[in-house]
């Protein structure tokens, strides 16, 4: 049957058809806007959400005689991204006239590196549950993005916004190494996880900061020769990614199981129906008419220029993962999980300076995500502070409190990020360990049972976790329940 998945567990993506299994292949071409506060080639602001047409100069709408001039900020940050991708800096560089004609491009052409990107190869380590993989970049170019065509205001009109005409985008071709729907999860959380350590893109997926064209082949399993490709469009969520290129592979089997070949086209993801559809064959494919904009000089950076962004790449999450690791002992998935967010990891950092590693790390992970993700809120609005759940973790480990208690506390300190030392002397919640307080407790527990504990002595010894219940009980759960079971064995 197509489109039956096979081995899927095992790390292997193979769609299973009627005459053998079929690998995927995809490779990804990401659009990230490179965050600065103006455009590209002009001074206009980059903000997202103002009102139509009020960040546009006369660069952006393409007045003539204009004329472009390079922010050397967004030069800056591609050279940035493309270390943070430990990828080739090209010291030469060219920008070119893409010609096309579209309503929401006034130029006529969209000014886009070509032939000579400003950053070569590189590559990402994928952190996949059976391990890491690589994956190569083939290269990162600096384009100007273009406007933005709205066709759903009024039913026989088109608006045309150009806030948008002229920011930075960086385009990042993947090398065609992508296997799966998961690798295309993992590959752009790696990218965006990178980008905003280096703050060189928000990627924010919802405001468009990160979208990507996704190129997707099958190809019988073992075979080393690439299928012929389709280009799927301008996808805005890793969602609709994977949702694709299922969609895609499965339709590209059937055609090649019942004697069809593919077409090189460009496809797109229509997210209602869940199918993608074809825009354009290659026999219509544009013929953009590439050449160098008689507007700008070749780029040249000098080795200077290099070194001292270099200087200023911070520790990124794999370094940062492997640092980790040696130094706090965490396991490889929860170093991983700490260090995919830049926040996450300075959250993680100060709740360590001054309480247990371990503890930390199973409260972030578990609680305090729970919670997170329970309230959508980003680390960054966490109700509870790093401090206080530091303070909250040390109240564990020096026995003030046990773990059950914990759970309350943290219910607790929700409310206006409470300070949980100044809480547990307020509600009475240390643990209680005095023998003879507990002995107390536990005879009065034994005395106001007085048919349980002949039951237990005549042999139900299922009993005894009954009695320790009720010690809990009347001590509102702060009696420390080792003791309780050491004193109750005496006792009972
Ligand atoms: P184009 O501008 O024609 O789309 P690019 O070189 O910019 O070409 O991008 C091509 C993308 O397609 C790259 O991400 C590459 O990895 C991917 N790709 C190339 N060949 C295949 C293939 N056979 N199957 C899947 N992806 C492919
Ligand atoms: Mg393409």
């Amino acid at each position: 049957m197509v489109g039956e998945l096979v081995d899927k567990d095992n790390s292997k993506y193979l769609i299973k058809g009627k005459q053998s299994n079929w690998e995927v292949v995809i490779g990804l071409e990401v659009h990230a806007q490179v965050s600065s506060n103006s455009k590209l080639f002009s001074g206009s602001a980059t903000k997202f959400g103002a009102e139509p047409n009020t960040q546009v100069s006369l660069v952006d709408s393409a007045f003539p005689g204009m004329l472009p001039v390079i922010n050397q900020y967004c030069i800056e940050q591609a050279v940035k991204t493309g270390l943070g991708f430990n990828a080739k800096i090209n010291s030469y560089s060219v920008f070119d006239r893409k010609n096309y004609f579209y309503a929401d491009l006034p130029q006529g052409y969209q000014i886009s590196q070509y032939k000579n990107p400003i950053v070569g190869e590189g590559e990402i380590i994928l952190d996949l549950p059976s391990g890491t993989k690589k994956i190569g970049i083939e290269r990162l170019h600096l384009e100007q993005d273009a406007g933005k065509s709205i066709h759903d205001i009024d039913p026989s009109n088109t608006f045309v916004d150009l806030n948008r005409s002229g920011i930075a985008l960086m385009e990042i071709v993947s090398k065609p190494d992508l296997r799966s729907p998961d690798e295309v999860n993992a590959y752009i959380k790696k990218l965006r996880s990178i980008m905003r350590y280096l703050g060189t893109c928000d990627g924010n997926m919802q405001e468009g900061s990160l979208r990507a064209d996704v190129n997707v082949s099958v190809r019988k399993e073992g075979d080393t020769t690439l299928g012929t490709r389709c280009e799927i469009k301008n996808v805005n969520s890793i969602k609709f990614m994977q949702m694709a290129i299922d969609y895609e592979a499965k339709r590209q089997v059937e055609l090649l199981e019942s004697g069809k070949s593919i077409d090189q086209e460009t496809r797109l993801f229509d997210t209602k129906k869940n199918e993608t559809r074809s825009m354009r064959s290659k026999e219509d494919a544009h013929d953009y008419r590439y050449f160098p904009d008689p507007d700008l000089l070749p780029l040249k950076l000098s080795e200077d220029f290099i070194n001292k962004i270099k200087k200023n790449i911070p520790e990124l999450p794999d370094e940062k993962k492997k640092r980790f690791i040696e130094k706090f002992n965490l396991t490889p998935y929860e170093a991983t999980i700490l260090v995919s967010d830049i926040e996450t990891s300075k959250y993680f950092e100060e709740v360590v300076k001054d309480s247990d590693v371990k503890l930390a790390a199973n409260w972030i992970i578990g609680e305090l995500f729970a919670l997170l993700n329970e309230k959508n809120l980003e680390i960054t609005q966490s109700p509870i502070s790093a401090r206080n759940l530091s303070k909250l973790i040390n109240l564990i480990k020096d026995g003030t409190i046990s773990g059950k208690i914990a759970k309350t506390l943290f219910e607790l300190m929700l409310d206006g990020d409470k300070d949980p030392e100044i809480l547990v002397e307020e509600k009475g919640l240390q643990q209680k360990s005095d023998p003879k307080e507990l002995e107390n407790l536990i005879d009065g527990v034994i005395k106001d049972n007085p048919d349980k504990v002949a039951e237990y002595k005549s042999g139900k010894v299922k009993l005894f976790g009954f009695f320790v219940g009720q010690v809990m009980k009347v001590s509102n759960g702060t009696a420390n329940p080792q003791l309780v079971n050491e004193i109750l064995k005496k006792k009972l």
